[in-house]
């Protein structure tokens, strides 16, 4: 049987873009599915300020809009629909989604993650009311308010940044003493005198009427809590892997898929980059190299299908 696709590709974030542009330019006919708007989380990032070759921080949407175009232009396709599963007959690969089955001799696997919840008691019932995993997208509602910032990592310290210029009024809790991320985001947050950093904090609960008012505190170190008024409140806590498609192979403690150096999973053919993928470093930058790694090598597969093969990749 031969498949109707070369290289389909699920997930349009950047690293999965970047696998169908050079998928399409190495004249694979490329299939890109993705659920949502093309971008995945690149979409919400309000100023990008590391990605090479803007020395201007670029906009997230601009920058999700101009690579679809871009992936467009080099002849990959797009279908607007969301996988629900991967299986494998023979070197064919079936993707099943709500808008019926493709077939692929290679797929790119680039799911992303999604944010993850705190758990605690009012997280729930006031999301969307005050609790948000988006600054760009709900900061916002909060100018000139108060806003508290759970989380130490890269995202954490971007948003709380980001929301530093809505409001003089953020609060940012961390668990530890010191934060995760990159030292220079993590430099900005201490140097921003909008931003009041509290280490060794957890939220303990969040209450309001209809809306949030207040939050419950809880200090690590001495067992203190206490209770703040708060307009809202932003979890970044980390992500969680969105491995569904693929959950037979192999994962790293945290639940990412392991990959070889080609970005190929343990089944030929199957590739995975961008936020799902494990790696030490989840950068757009990274998922787009890649992306670019595992379309060159899945060309190289389609030419062993075929028995065109020029060399072992
Ligand atoms: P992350 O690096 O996993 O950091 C999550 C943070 O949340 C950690 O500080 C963690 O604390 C804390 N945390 C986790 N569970 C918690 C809980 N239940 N209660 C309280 N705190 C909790 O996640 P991220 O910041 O979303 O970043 C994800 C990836 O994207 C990273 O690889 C990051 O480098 C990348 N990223 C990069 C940029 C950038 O370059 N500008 C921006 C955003 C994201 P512990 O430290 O105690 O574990």
């Amino acid at each position: 049987m031969t498949p109707e696709w070369d290289l389909v590709v699920i997930g349009g974030g950047p690293g999965g873009m970047t696998a169908a542009q050079y998928g399409a330019r190495a004249n694979l006919k490329t299939l890109v599915i993705e659920e949502m708007a093309p971008g995945g989380a690149v979409l919400l990032i309000s100023d990008m300020e590391n990605y090479p070759g803007f020395p201007e921080p670029v906009n997230g949407y601009e920058f999700s809009d101009k690579m679809r175009g871009q992936t467009e232009n080099f002849g990959a396709q797009f279908q607007s629909a969301t996988a629900t599963g991967l299986r494998k007959e023979g070197d064919i690969y079936t993707v099943e989604t709500t808008d019926g089955e493709y077939t692929a001799y290679t797929v790119v696997l680039s799911t992303g993650a999604k944010h993850k919840h705190l758990g605690v008691p009012g997280e729930e019932e006031f999301s969307g009311r005050g609790v948000s995993y988006c600054a760009t997208c709900d900061g916002p509602f909060f100018k000139n308010k108060k806003m508290l910032v759970v989380g130490g990592g890269d995202s954490a310290c971007d948003e709380a940044s980001y929301l530093a210029n809505l409001t003089d009024r953020v609060v940012m809790i961390h668990r530890r003493d010191r934060f995760r991320a990159q030292k220079v985001l993590a430099d900005r947050v201490k140097a921003n005198p909008s931003i009041d950093v509290r280490f060794n904090h957890t939220l303990e609960r969040i209450e309001g009427e209809g809306k949030v008012n207040k939050v419950v505190l809880k200090r690590t170190d001495t067992g203190e809590t206490y209770e703040e008024e708060m307009d809202a409140v932003f979890v970044f806590i980390g992500a969680i892997p969105q491995t569904q498609l693929a959950n037979d192979l192999a994962k790293d403690e945290g639940g990412y898929l392991i990959t070889d150096q080609n970005m190929e999973t343990s089944s030929t053919g199957l590739f995975v980059v961008g936020d799902v993928r494990s790696t030490p470093f989840r950068q757009v930058v990274v998922a787009c190299g890649e992306g670019a790694v595992a379309a060159h090598v899945a060309a190289a597969r389609i030419d062993d299908i075929k028995g065109e093969a020029y060399g072992a990749v």
